[in-house]
């Protein structure tokens, strides 16, 4: 089996749920040849990041959307990280 992420080779190492998992000799990721839960889907995301910005709590999104609150709580991080840091610029200071 080839690496989904940097296309090297596979060992098989323990299984989750019934199902072989391998991990990579490479990048050491361990992975599956078939996934059972689908993906959250695009436009998912999207209303994650509009409910959040109206104020919407993470339970509540999670009902709306009908996914779980830890994905929610997954999805909401990455879309933090892809936010650039302010930068603050110190002016005007005196002792
Ligand atoms: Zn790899």
């Amino acid at each position: 089996m080839k690496c989904q992420y940097c296309k090297g080779n596979c060992i098989k190492k323990g299984c989750y749920k019934r199902r072989q998992l391998y991990q990579c000799k490479n990048c050491k990721k361990y992975q599956r040849t078939t996934y059972v839960k689908p993906k959250i889907q695009e436009t998912k995301k999207n209303q994650i990041k509009l409910y959040h910005n109206e104020g919407l709590g993470i339970s509540s999104i999670s009902r709306i959307l009908t996914i779980s609150k830890s994905s929610v709580q997954r999805k909401l991080t990455e879309l933090a990280k892809q936010q650039p840091k302010p930068v603050i610029q110190e002016t005007q200071q005196s002792l």
